[in-house]
């Protein structure tokens, strides 16, 4: 297999904002794995949250072009050579991706097909990122009425994270899902999540800082569940994460692509745990290699692709709510001719 990569930005179509983070564009990799006269294809978004970086990327990406060996549905051995190399979850999931795209294509077959699983999934989360309540709210009711669900970031720091929430519960009776990105202590999240509860929130995610060693005594405690996401990034991690949360979130820029999430997945069913896949700010090559295993979870996030200003990868049907895979082989996205340059 020949691995080539080539860096690309995408382009949000308004500036994003979380606890700890604007973003206005995101440099991505896009990889490309050769066989037979057959490409797949794969996105890298290197997490800087985690110590990646683009360059170290590349550079990941230049040492595993070796050890890739001619067999592209060895995915096993393959993961197994890849695990030698430290880190780099990003870019192996591009790795990951490609590959599953390169397998399907190989005997025309949608990936989620070749898994064994059904094509759909619950419907995708769309994202209010972290704003002042009034202007949460006034986003709120601008919506694309085709969501289902709605997701507030949260973690403003201020005092208002709940009023947040009651203010988009003024405009919209959609589900509401909050998510805090680690900024609150025990103390701020016993108090808040009663009133969340109050207001129909559906879960409370990473209310807590990652490895925070009041997790169990919030799970114990909290009368809405709470999934974990920075807490979470492999399987290794799932088995701990059963004291603290309520449920995990995958995502495979985390777990180093859709193989492993499959197993995060199962592991979490045999302890009891729901299971959410959410996403970073991802083209559809990304959303597409995610929305794959979508029929294996609770709750999806997997808006990233259309919170861009233009998807340089479409093929995902976005019908009633539910990022569809496509039924074409492999992950099924083209890359568009005007490109995202
Ligand atoms: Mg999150």
């Amino acid at each position: 297999m020949r691995l080539t990569h080539r860096r690309a930005v995408l382009r949000l179509a308004e500036p994003f904002t979380i606890s700890r983070s604007t973003s206005v564009e995101e440099e991505v990799l896009w990889v490309e794995l050769a066989h037979d006269g057959v490409s797949g294809c794969g996105e890298a978004e290197p997490q800087d949250h985690y110590g990646e970086t683009v360059d170290g990327a590349e550079a990941f990406l230049d040492q595993a072009a070796g050890l890739l060996g001619d067999d592209p549905f060895a995915l096993e051995a393959i993961g197994r050579r890849l695990a030698e190399l430290p880190g780099n979850q990003a870019a192996k999931s591009a790795l990951d991706a490609a590959l599953h795209d390169l397998c399907g294509k190989l005997v025309g077959q949608p990936v989620w097909r070749l898994l064994g699983l059904e094509r759909g999934g619950p419907p995708t989360s769309w994202t209010i990122w972290l704003g002042d309540p009034d202007d949460m709210a006034r986003r709120a009711e601008t919506v694309d009425p085709r969501f289902r669900r709605l997701k507030l970031k949260l973690g403003g720091r201020d005092g208002l994270d709940v009023e947040r929430v009651r203010a988009v519960r003024g405009v919209t009776d959609l589900p509401l899902q909050v998510d805090v990105n680690e900024y609150w202590d025990v103390d701020e999240a016993l108090e808040a999540v009663p009133e969340l509860a109050a207001l129909g929130v559906q879960y409370v995610e990473q209310p807590l800082s990652a490895g925070d060693p009041e997790g169990s005594r919030l799970r114990n405690e909290s009368p809405l569940p709470i999934f974990v996401d920075e807490d979470c990034h492999t399987l290794r991690d799932v088995r701990g994460c059963a004291e603290r949360s309520h449920g995990i979130v995958i995502k495979l820029a985390k777990s180093g692509g859709i193989r492993e999430a499959v197993r995060m997945a199962q592991a979490a069913r045999a302890l009891g745990l729901g299971v959410m896949l959410g996403c970073m700010i991802e083209s559809g090559l990304g959303i597409a290699a995610a929305c794959q295993i979508g029929s294996l979870c609770d709750h999806l996030d997997l808006d990233g692709n259309l919170l861009l200003a233009e998807d340089p990868w479409p093929g995902i049907d976005f019908a009633d709510g539910v990022q569809l895979p496509s039924e074409q082989p492999g992950l099924g996205v083209h890359e568009a001719v005007s490109g995202a340059r």
